[in-house]
């Protein structure tokens, strides 16, 4: 049994002064909160509260520790662009040109490189499961790899290895615009159909920490006749789609089918609680409704929205309408999910001209429990007996977070990536401060592989 005595923690939706959690199986076995504990506020020596209701002593963590933050959506060879896309200007469009020239580089061997660095960047920034929509399938010319799986496969190594949770949502990718076939890069992740694709699927298999879950690409990349295959065939387990990203997709629907892609998925039965409609940017009010009418999440990017200039989705909209946040960091031109939280407030705001549309426990909660069930982990993202046992822990003494009152908007409206100096996956010390150093020469190798 391990236990940790927290300074102060996220539990119940409060942030609580001293809670003792004991910790067995990768789960918690103990939460008990007992209120401010003298000995971390620098006498801690000779003082140890703890020693004389558990056996061992537990480890003290001063600072706020949150519950596991859950990233719940990315492409992880995103990561090779950070930095290299800022010159030109453009689109969404003119940008998606230079992310297929990394897309059309990877390997099995280089992408397990490239997705371990960047999981362990996540790590980093105190992301303990991650939401992986995984479409580069194939060989370059379209041609499976001898295992059909090599890629997925080396994703969930990668996540392993890093010490991270993943669902790897395998990604359904069939045309490249309405009625057009797959050009270019998009040969390597055609399935040819959406049986064949489900066929594929079929041999990933689950695991502890690691969950199968699937994807459509969008209403531009699988046929309408081919959308209810998918659905179905992701069962009770996740199904991510990206929706709305711009409003050429919609323009194109409609045209194409007469609807809205909202009501496009509704028909085919793609919606429902363990949807996530990914950026959810541009609805009508007719799509708000029925995203939240079927409880379908709603997994806003906004550091990606913003960097690829898509606009603002409608998050307190969707939220009121029955759709619950969820936050994914997608492309990576940033990885912190405390800038993501803050982000969905920040832009409400500009689009509104008014404050205060996000209370900071909202935006925790979708970064924590909804966003690890949306993955298909029910049994993370809370400090509570029989959850897994996550911590991450935020220092309270940065010059960020110094002065800021220790409360939940601390970590929402303070904190960044930078600020967590520990964290705990499934019982498991996974990063330590000084291990940044260690990922940052990991990505730096990575990387500078993919553009050698
Ligand atoms: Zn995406």
């Amino acid at each position: 049994m391990t236990s940790y005595l927290l300074e102060k923690a996220w539990v119940g939706g409060a942030v609580r002064d001293g809670v003792l959690v004991e910790i067995e199986g990768g789960r918690f076995t103990s939460v008990e909160v007992r209120g401010r504990v003298v000995g971390f506020e620098g006498n801690a020596e000779g003082t140890n509260p703890g020693s004389h209701r558990i056996s061992g002593d537990p480890e003290r963590l001063p600072g706020l520790t949150l519950p596991g933050l859950a990233n719940c959506h990315s492409h992880a060879f995103h990561r090779a662009l950070r930095g290299r896309t800022q010159r030109e200007r453009g689109t969404f469009w003119t940008w998606r040109d230079q992310m297929y020239a990394v897309a059309g580089r990877l390997d099995p061997h280089s992408y397990y490189a490239l997705a371990r660095a960047t999981y362990r960047e996540m790590l980093a920034a105190g992301i303990t499961a991650v939401g992986e929509f995984h479409y580069l399938h194939h060989q370059p010319d379209g041609t499976p790899y001898a295992d059909p799986n090599a890629m997925g496969h080396a994703l969930i190594s990668a996540a392993r290895d890093a010490g991270i949770r993943i669902a790897l949502l395998d990604t359904c990718y069939l045309s490249s615009g309405f009625g057009q076939p797959p050009e270019g890069v998009q040969v390597r992740y055609d399935d040819g159909s959406a049986a064949a694709w489900a066929g594929r699927v079929a041999d990933l298999e689950a695991a502890d920490g690691v969950v199968i879950g699937a994807a459509i690409h969008s209403v531009r990349a699988v046929p309408k006749d081919q959308l209810a295959e998918v659905a179905k065939a992701s069962g009770d387990g996740p199904l991510h789609v990206h929706l709305s990203e711009q409003v050429a997709e919609n323009d194109a629907c409609l045209a194409a089918h007469g609807v809205t892609p909202t009501r496009l998925l509704h028909d085919a039965g793609a919606l429902g609680p363990m949807t996530s409609a990914v950026h959810a940017t541009h609805l009508t009010d007719d799509d708000i409704a029925l995203l939240g009418t079927s409880g379908t999440r709603s997994c806003l990017c906004p550091t990606t929205e913003r960097d690829l200039g898509d606009g603002i989705g409608p998050s307190r909209q969707l939220h009121d309408a029955g759709s619950p946040l969820t936050l994914g960091s997608d492309s990576h031109a940033v990885v912190d999910l405390f800038e993501e939280m803050r982000a969905v407030e920040l832009d409400e705001r500009l689009a509104t001209r008014q404050r205060g549309h996000w209370a900071a426990a909202e935006l925790l909660a979708a970064a924590t429990y909804d966003g690890h069930a949306s993955l298909g982990f029910d049994d993370a993202g809370a400090i509570a007996v029989g959850q897994r046992a996550d911590l991450v822990t935020v220092d309270l003494t940065s010059p960020r977070t110094a002065g800021t009152g220790a409360g939940p908007e601390t970590a929402v409206f303070a904190a960044v990536a930078e600020d967590v100096t520990q964290v705990v996956v499934d019982g498991r010390v996974v990063m330590r401060q000084g291990d940044r150093v260690d990922i940052g020469r990991e990505l730096d190798e990575a990387i500078g592989r993919m553009w050698a």
